[in-house]
């Protein structure tokens, strides 16, 4: 806990939070000072960095929730406002992806699955908590999109669709929510060292792939900036190509 707490009075729900960026979001947060609510669907590895974050003095708890499943998405949120009565930060992170061929190969119900975690588990969770942040006049929706929803990406297209939507949805709604105080961002990282993918990422050299706190970073660089300062959309890059 090296750094100042300025989110002490903040409650962050962080989804895919029981591994790579996700988790180094939500112990971001946590050192930070927010109550964080992590989710994802294993339980072990949730509770994995659950315990992580308070080993390390930080306030966590988990709920696992498939966002696959819009009844459960429905029951996370009520549980989460049940239990906190307010939710400040909501990070839509949880992503997955499909890199193994063009388009035209690929399964119907892969592109299902896709968006359905990709695109509309985001505009499920907003749905659910942004009543609760207007009526507060206080909230942050931060987005972990991709630079593959700003390029075209050979044989990963059906993710590169849900991340140019994401965008196109969340800049959209960024307008929508801002005169509520209630902000919408986008974090566009480029390659970042996780199990994402086939793995791929493991390949790259040291400066070839940015780090999971790197883009935790940054995340908290826009939880925590001033009342007037909205940072809409930040990309970042690995400092090599390769
Ligand atoms: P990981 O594969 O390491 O983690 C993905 C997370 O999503 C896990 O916590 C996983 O948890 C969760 N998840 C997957 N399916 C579901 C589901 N049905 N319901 C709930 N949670 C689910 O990926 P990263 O950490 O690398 O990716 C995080 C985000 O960053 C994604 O949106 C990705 O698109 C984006 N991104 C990643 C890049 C990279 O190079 N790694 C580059 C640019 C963007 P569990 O298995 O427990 O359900």
């Amino acid at each position: 806990m090296n750094q100042p707490a300025t989110l002490t009075d903040q409650i962050a729900v962080v989804t895919g939070a029981s591994r790579g960026i996700g988790a180094a979001i939500a112990r971001k947060l946590a050192s930070l000072g927010a109550q964080v609510v992590l989710t994802a669907t294993n339980p072990n590895q949730l509770s994995k960095v659950v315990a992580e974050i308070r080993a390390a003095g930080g306030r966590a708890e988990s709920r696992t929730c498939d966002l696959t499943q819009p009844e459960q998405i429905e029951t996370f949120v009520r549980l989460v406002l049940e239990t906190h009565g307010h939710c400040e930060i909501l990070v839509n992170n949880a992503g997955v992806g499909w890199f193994q061929g063009p388009l035209h190969e690929m399964p119907p119900e892969t592109l299902e699955h896709m968006f359905a975690i990709n695109l509309r588990a985001p505009y499920l969770m907003l749905r659910a908590f942004a009543p609760t942040m207007i009526a507060a006049k206080r909230g942050h929706i931060i987005n972990i999109s991709s630079l593959a929803g700003k390029n075209p990406v050979p044989n990963g297209a059906a993710y590169a669709a849900t991340k140019w939507g994401l965008n196109g949805m969340m800049v959209s709604a960024a307008e929508e929510l801002r005169q509520h105080q209630v902000r919408v961002s986008l974090v566009a990282p480029g390659t970042v060292r996780t199990e994402f993918g086939s793995g791929l990422s493991s390949q790259k050299s040291a400066l070839g792939a940015i780090a999971p706190d790197d883009i935790a970073s940054i995340v908290a660089l826009l939880a925590t900036q001033a009342d007037e300062s909205f940072i809409s959309e930040v990309q970042i890059r690995p400092t090599l190509k390769k």
